[in-house]
């Protein structure tokens, strides 16, 4: 606006019109002289996410949008809405996006992993899958209200444009999305989280975990041969002494894999003393893994003999698995 001649203020109501209004072209802004519109639109190019597809689960709590990039495969986002509870917790409506088309990462039991890597989504791509739902939602006179980065790809392996997508979702004067509501999980990149660790944001880490030795973890996140164990703990010991942040480690539970009462010990010896919390996710089915998710009665075993050694965990929700919504059914192949 500066180089344009323009006054500064105009900055603001771009801001504005982007952020709060949801505005999604040029032609939407009132606020702004038609011919300061017309250089906008010349100049700047407003949306790159066409959705093709939006699919709804049975229970209408879970909506998967596939959206078109300009690439063979395009990228997924899902709006998880949780209505008020009995006990007044207030509604929610969080949201799940990507940051990559595909990823490189490998893990065998999911759908992201098993494309491939394709690209990297620039911060533009990233907010505006949150844009679309705020101005969808918004409509309904709702409000986003968390944002997961566990869609589709590492989140870490495309650090700067992930976080600048954060913080701009997080800026005061825009979208003004509270950094605490955002949770970024990672397979585990050591430098990245070490580089985390002395932002000064205060999002949520997750550290996709499900296995509590080296052999185990290799065998289903290649990524573990890279960073074992005795790089990432210590990493994730860091993280919580300069942040005072709780982690999240997330547990995929697979029949006779990693969900008998040994591996929790385990885990319990490889997570002591760290300010943390353990999210098990019943497996979820994939096209390329043929692992089975462990009964209801296991899990619940699994999670009380974590309890029992005064370690918090919680049991995640399946949502919206008839959709291919779930974690780690993320994927698209041709759109
Ligand atoms: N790349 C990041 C975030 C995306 S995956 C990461 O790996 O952490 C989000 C979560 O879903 C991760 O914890 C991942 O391990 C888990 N996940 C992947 N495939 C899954 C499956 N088939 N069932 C259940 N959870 C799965
Ligand atoms: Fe990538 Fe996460 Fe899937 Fe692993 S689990 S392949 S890191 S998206």
């Amino acid at each position: 606006m500066q180089a344009w001649g323009e006054p500064s203020y105009r900055v603001l109501q771009i801001w504005q019109g982007l952020y709060q209004q949801y505005w999604s072209s040029p032609d939407d802004f009132s606020n702004l002289p038609k011919t300061l519109r017309e250089k906008v639109m010349d100049h700047f190019s407003f949306s790159h996410l066409t959705i093709v597809r939006e699919v709804c689960s049975n229970d209408g709590f879970t909506v998967k949008t596939l959206f078109d990039i300009n690439t063979s495969s395009g990228i997924e986002a899902v709006l998880m809405h949780y209505p008020q509870t009995s006990d007044k917790k207030s509604e929610r409506n969080t949201l799940c996006i990507s940051t990559q088309v595909g990823c490189a990462m490998g893990c065998v039991f999911c759908a992201t992993g098993q494309m491939g890597f394709q690209q990297n989504l620039t911060s533009g791509e990233i907010v505006e899958q949150v844009l679309f739902y705020a101005r969808q939602l918004g409509a309904r006179s709702k409000r986003v209200s968390n944002v997961v980065v566990m869609g589709m790809g590492e989140p870490f392996h495309n650090y700067e444009q992930t976080l600048g997508a954060i913080e701009r979702l997080n800026h005061s004067q825009g979208f003004n999305l509270g950094a605490r509501r955002f949770t970024i999980s990672t397979v585990g990149l050591v430098p990245f989280i070490k580089r985390f660790s002395n932002e000064r944001l205060q999002a949520n880490l997750a550290i996709s975990l499900h296995a509590a030795d080296n052999d185990l973890r290799s065998s289903m996140l290649p990524i573990n041969n890279k960073y074992p164990l005795e790089q990432l703990i210590p990493a994730c010991h860091d993280y919580v002494d300069k942040t005072h942040r709780r982690i999240t480690f997330e547990w995929a539970l697979i029949k006779d894999v990693n969900d008998s009462i040994e591996d929790a010990r385990k885990l319990r010896g490889l997570l002591n003393g760290l300010l943390c919390h353990v999210n098990i996710i019943p497996l979820n089915p994939t096209n390329g893994y043929t692992g089975a998710p462990t009964s209801n009665a296991r899990a619940l075993a699994f999670q009380s003999t974590l309890q029992r050694y005064n370690i918090p965990c919680t049991i995640r929700t399946r949502r919206g698995i008839e959709i291919q919504a779930g974690c780690g059914q993320l994927a698209t192949e041709g759109i």
